[in-house]
């Protein structure tokens, strides 16, 4: 994948080789005008031009130089094949000139740019560091909180706290809730037996409950299945008594 930045430079890098090996290539009587600059003016200008490119196009300085001096050199050898223009030495000489002075200008300016931004890079991920190594110093202090507003905050409480305030007896059947109904399974978790304890709210979260400890009780596992759904009460049978 290739920036929109890099893409743009390697179009501009190619369609300027196309136009100055088309305007070397042309017969003299068809060149543009000139803009009352010097035949040297322009080879030095084209060059750098195609230079900078080179070097925005990724190209590291050096092949940038021999890329954009060697292309001026194969256009030279070209018009001194065609007849009516001519290989010249100072053509050449002015493209080599021109080139230099473009490839290690934008060189410079590139690498300037790269340094800066990898130094702000490295100056973020020292600063992170340092926080990181800051937290691990000094975590926050774990503040005691009121059970019932911590419950209220965090959501659901668990059963243990629950019962600490309410009792573990299922409030629902009024029979013992049982903690040892559970099985441990090969992958370290458990699995849950029907008379172990679970929270149910007086007035339900979905019909506007909240999950303080006054709204909370222990019931079996079982009972509470009953009374929130019919799936539970189709594994479980019919509730002996109903609640609500
Ligand atoms: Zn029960």
């Amino acid at each position: 994948m290739v920036g929109r930045g890099l893409l743009a430079a390697r179009v501009a890098f190619a369609l300027a080789v196309v136009a100055v090996s088309w305007t070397s290539l042309l017969p003299p009587a068809d060149l543009p005008p000139t803009l009352g600059l010097s035949d040297k003016a322009l080879h030095l200008i084209g060059y750098a031009v195609l230079g900078a490119l080179a070097v925005l196009s990724g190209l590291r300085w050096s092949w940038a130089l021999v890329a954009v001096v060697g292309l001026g050199f194969v256009l030279e050898l070209a018009q001194g094949a065609l007849g009516y223009r001519s290989f010249e030495w100072r053509d050449l000489a002015a493209d080599a000139l021109g080139a230099s002075a473009g490839v290690l200008l934008t060189w410079r300016i590139v690498e300037e740019v790269r340094q800066r931004r990898s130094v702000r890079a490295q100056e973020a991920k020292r600063q992170r560091r340092r926080e990181r190594r800051q937290r691990a110093r000094n975590p926050q202090p774990e503040r005691p909180m009121n059970p019932a507003r911590a419950a209220a905050r965090k959501g659901p409480p668990t059963w243990q706290v629950v019962g600490q305030r309410q009792g573990t007896k299922c409030w629902l059947c009024g029979r013992r809730t049982h903690e040892d109904d559970r099985q441990r399974q090969p992958n370290g978790t458990y699995r849950l037996g029907a008379t172990y304890p679970t929270v149910v709210y007086v007035t339900p979260i979905d019909r506007g409950g909240s999950y303080e400890l006054d709204n909370a009780r222990v019931a079996h596992r079982h009972c509470a299945a009953l009374r929130e759904s019919d799936v539970g009460r189709r594994e479980y049978g019919t509730p002996k008594r109903t609640y609500g």
